[in-house]
This record gives C-alpha cells, structure tokens and sequence, in this order.
C-alpha cells in the first residue's frame, strides 16, 4: 500500500528503533525530509556519519519545527520530558506519536504538554533487538511485525488513518487497541519473558556449584535463548518495568501461580501433568509460526549449534 509522503518527520532519540525507522522511511520514501536528534552528542556524530537522517539537529526545537510527523523514540521515561521541551515548537497540524513499549505512563507523561491542534497518537512496534544505539538500526525491521496504535478517545480519525498508512509504509501490520489492554497484553508477551530471561541468566551465574564455563560451553541445552533476550539494553527496560508496574505484577502473581502447578506435578512425579502442559504450550508456537511471527527452521533457524 502506498502512501502520501510527509513533508518533514522528525525522530527524537536515534538508537535501535529511530534509526530503523529513518531507514524504512526512507526504503518507502514516506518523508521528503528526515531529521533527527538525539540527547547523546556522541550519538548525533554517529548518526550523521551513518547518514541514515537527511539532517541531524543540534536541538529538539528545531529539529521538530515545521515537522508534519514527530516520533519520539526515547526510552519510556524521557518520554514526558521530551514532550515537555518540543511542546512550544510543534506545528499545528502535526502528529506527534512515539514508540515506547509502555503505553498508559507514555500518555500519562506526554499527554499534558501536547498543544491544542497538534494529534497526539501513541504507538508501538512489536519489532527489536537486543542491541541498541543508532549502529544497530535496519530497514527491514517492522517487516511483517505488527505496530499497535493506542489513539487515545476523540482522536482524529484522519490522523490515525495518515499514522497507520506510515507505519504500513514502513513494512508493518497495524493494530490498534486501549492504552491499558495494550499494557496487559505486552506484560505478558514481553515484559514478562524478558524479567524470566534476566532473572535465569542472573540466578546462572550465581550457582557456586556450576562454574560459568560449563554454563558458558553447555548453553545450547537452552540457556542461550534467554542470554540473548537478557542482553536487551538496561535503560530501556529498567523504565519498562517502572511503567508498567500494575500489569506486569498482575501476570507475574498468575505465573508464579502456574510455576507452583509445575513444581508440585514434579515433585509428585505426575508426568501426566507435566505431558499435557508440555502439550498445550507446543501447540502456542505452531500457532505463532502460522502467523508468519516465527521462523519453523529447527533450532530458530541457526546454521549449527
Ligand atoms: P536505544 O537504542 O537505547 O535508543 C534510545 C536513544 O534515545 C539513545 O540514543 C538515547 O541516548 C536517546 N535518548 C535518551 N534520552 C533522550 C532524550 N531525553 N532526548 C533525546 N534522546 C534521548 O533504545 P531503543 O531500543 O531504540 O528504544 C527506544 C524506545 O523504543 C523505548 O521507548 C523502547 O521502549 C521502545 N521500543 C524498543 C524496542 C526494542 O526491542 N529495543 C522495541 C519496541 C519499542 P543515550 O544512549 O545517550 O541515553
């Protein structure tokens, strides 16, 4: 589907996801003109040397003046602040939107500070990586993963449609949901998992009766995949578990509820428990292959182990 370019798009914060998104944008040619700013002047240098924006600013202020779309793509708790310091410089007319993975704090933080006659419509991809910073972005990122929009009520539905033609324009399928069902929903399709993964890695390296060499050597038992969803940047998701407290306390009350179930069918021995979990948990994964979400080549895909 093709879409009517913007003028000028501003991204604010050039890690992982604003520079994927100056990347699709620019493979899509969504924008006339791409610019964009970070907080971290070792950051702008790299980002202007990289090329991936027509123009790197050296202020929030002028980096989103005249911008007909303004993606924030700061970690959630900047979120507020940077709405606060571009407010006075947005155009009439313009979207302003993010892309932080925790939506209600997103607009409890931003929502104040936007102007009359500026759109305010949050987002979200469900696309990353564990690496982060602007060396990390690719243009094919948001292929085929879905962003979720989280209009807030009486939003413009002329704005929504111009945000959901971007987002497919930068290759994703698009969704859109409440703030606070998105919250619940993301708490246990991602925060949930990435607390496990930090929590297992970490409770790994502090067995005194397993060296870290043999975790290290005998990590395709399965370790593994959780070393790479722990090596996911601490900033980022340090704030997600802040700003996402009620949900993610809410699912992690039900799974520890489950991990009991578990623990008492091994300590009984009941491998008919144990089977028909195991059995219904298999069946999720197919599902999520069918759904083109997952590669179904043995072993994620990997040439060896
Ligand atoms: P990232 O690679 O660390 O990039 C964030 C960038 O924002 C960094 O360069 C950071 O600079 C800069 N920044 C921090 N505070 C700022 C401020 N006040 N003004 C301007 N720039 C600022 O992180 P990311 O993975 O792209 O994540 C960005 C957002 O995307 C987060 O809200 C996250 O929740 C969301 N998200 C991430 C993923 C993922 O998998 N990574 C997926 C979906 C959504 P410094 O490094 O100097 O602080």
């Amino acid at each position: 589907m093709t879409m009517d370019p913007f003028g000028k798009i501003a991204i604010i914060g050039l890690g992982l996801i604003g520079s994927s998104i100056a990347h699709a944008a620019r493979r899509g040619i969504l924008a006339r003109e791409i610019v964009g700013f970070d907080a971290s002047a070792d950051v702008r240098t790299r980002a202007a040397t990289l090329g991936f924006c027509d123009a790197v600013a050296e202020d929030s202020g002028s980096a989103v003046a005249d911008a007909e779309l303004v993606v924030l793509c700061v970690p959630v708790g900047a979120c507020g602040p940077v709405a606060q310091a571009i407010a006075p410089y947005l155009k009439t007319g313009a979207i302003l939107s993010d892309v932080g993975s925790v939506k209600c704090a997103v607009i409890r933080d931003m929502a104040p500070h936007v102007p009359a006659g500026v759109h305010f419509i949050p987002a979200h991809p469900i696309a990353g990586t564990e690496f982060s910073g602007p060396e990390a972005g690719f243009a094919s990122l948001f292929d085929n993963r879905w962003a979720i929009l989280t209009p807030l009520p009486g939003a413009d539905p002329g704005a929504v449609a111009r945000l959901k033609g971007f987002w497919q324009g930068l290759g994703s399928q698009v969704d859109a949901m409440d703030a606070t069902h998105h919250d619940l929903v993301l708490a246990i399709t991602s925060h949930l998992p990435h607390l496990i993964a930090y929590n297992i890695v970490g409770t790994a390296h502090d067995l005194e009766t397993v060296t870290e060499g043999e975790v290290i050597k005998y990590s395709a038992g399965g370790f593994r995949d959780f070393t790479r969803i722990a090596a996911s940047d601490p900033t980022m998701w340090r704030d997600v578990f802040l700003n996402n407290k009620d949900a993610v306390m809410e699912v992690l009350g039900r799974f520890n509820e489950d991990l009991a179930v578990l623990q008492r069918a091994i300590r009984n021995g009941d491998g008919d428990k144990l089977y028909e979990f195991f059995t219904r948990t298999r069946a999720i994964r197919r599902a999520i292959i069918d759904m083109g979400q997952e590669s179904a080549a043995p072993n994620f895909g990997r040439d060896q182990n």
